[in-house]
C-alpha cells in the first residue's frame, strides 16, 4: 500500500515530532489537519524536523472508513508496536512504528469520534514508571491546550501512544471532533493545539494567528469502559435468554 509521508526538515536543529492521522477511518479532522499543517510550515521557521502521516492507515481510510480494517477486521490501535509476520494490520504497524514513530522525539496521533461515535475533544498520555519521561508527556497534553486531559496509569496495551511510551518516546492522543465530522472549525481547532504544541516542544516560534487559551487543562484518571446493549431490531426486543 501507499503511505503518505510529508517530511518539513527545518533550517536550524531540533527534536523530530512524529504525528499521524488516519490511525483509523471516518475520523477526517486528525487526517485534514495533519494535511494542512504540512502544507503551512515552512522549512525556515521549523526547528528541527516535523513527520507528517496524515493517512497512516490507507485501508481503513479509504475504503472501511471505520476503526477496523476492511482487510482483516483488525482494529491497528489495539495491534502496536505490530508483528511483521503477521495479518495486514499487523504488518502495517510494524512497519509505522519501525519506520515512522521509532526515532521520534516527541509524538503525537491524531484521533476523533468516528462515524458512530460521539466524543468530548481530549488530550489522552500513558504514565511509565519513568517520572521525568512521564513529566515531559503530561507538560506535552497540557500545551495542546485542550480542556481534558485523561491519563492511563500505565503504557499497556496496543496503542501506538503506549507503544511510543514503552520506548520512552513522549507521546500523546488528541482527539478532536465526533460523529465523523469535517467542520473546518473542528480542523482550525486541532490546528491551533498542533501549533501550541510545536511550540512548546521548541520547534516553532510563538504562532501568530493561534486562538488564545481559555482553558485550564484539568487531569482525568481513565479508569475503564462500559458497552451499551445493542439497539432492538424491527419488533424484536432483546433479552440475555435469546443472545
Ligand atoms: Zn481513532
Amino acid at each position: 500500500m501507499d503511505i503518505p509521508l510529508i517530511l518539513v526538515n527545518g533550517s536550524r536543529p531540533g527534536p523530530r515530532v512524529v504525528l499521524t492521522g488516519g490511525i483509523h477511518g471516518g475520523e477526517f479532522v486528525g487526517t485534514d489537519a495533519a494535511a494542512r499543517l504540512g502544507g503551512l510550515l515552512e522549512p525556515e521557521d521549523v526547528s528541527g524536523q516535523v513527520v507528517i502521516c496524515p493517512v497512516a492507515n490507507p485501508p481503513a481510510v479509504y475504503d472501511g472508513r471505520l476503526g477496523k480494517s476492511p482487510l482483516d477486521g483488525v482494529n491497528i490501535n489495539r495491534v502496536f508496536p505490530g508483528d511483521p509476520d503477521g495479518g495486514p494490520t499487523e504488518r502495517l504497524a510494524a512497519w509505522l512504528f519501525e519506520h515512522v514513530i521509532s526515532g521520534a522525539d516527541a509524538y503525537a496521533d491524531l484521533h476523533s469520534g468516528g462515524i458512530d461515535e460521539t466524543l468530548l475533544d481530549f488530550v489522552g498520555y500513558r504514565l511509565t514508571s519513568d517520572e521525568e519521561l512521564d513529566g515531559k508527556t503530561r507538560a506535552m497534553a497540557h500545551a495542546v491546550g485542550y480542556e481534558r486531559v485523561l491519563f492511563g496509569r500505565n503504557a499497556q496495551g496496543g496503542n501506538s501512544h503506549a507503544a511510543a511510551a514503552r520506548q520512552s518516546i513522549p507521546a500523546i492522543l488528541i482527539e478532536t471532533g465526533q460523529l465523523g465530522d469535517r467542520d473546518p472549525d473542528r480542523t482550525r481547532t486541532l490546528l491551533d493545539g498542533l501549533y501550541r504544541l510545536l511550540h512548546h516542544l521548541g520547534v516553532i516560534e510563538a504562532p501568530q494567528h493561534v486562538a488564545p487559551v481559555t482553558v485550564q487543562p484539568r487531569e482525568w484518571v481513565w479508569t475503564g469502559h462500559v458497552t451499551s446493549r445493542p439497539p432492538a431490531c424491527g419488533t424484536r426486543t432483546w433479552s440475555p435468554a435469546t443472545r
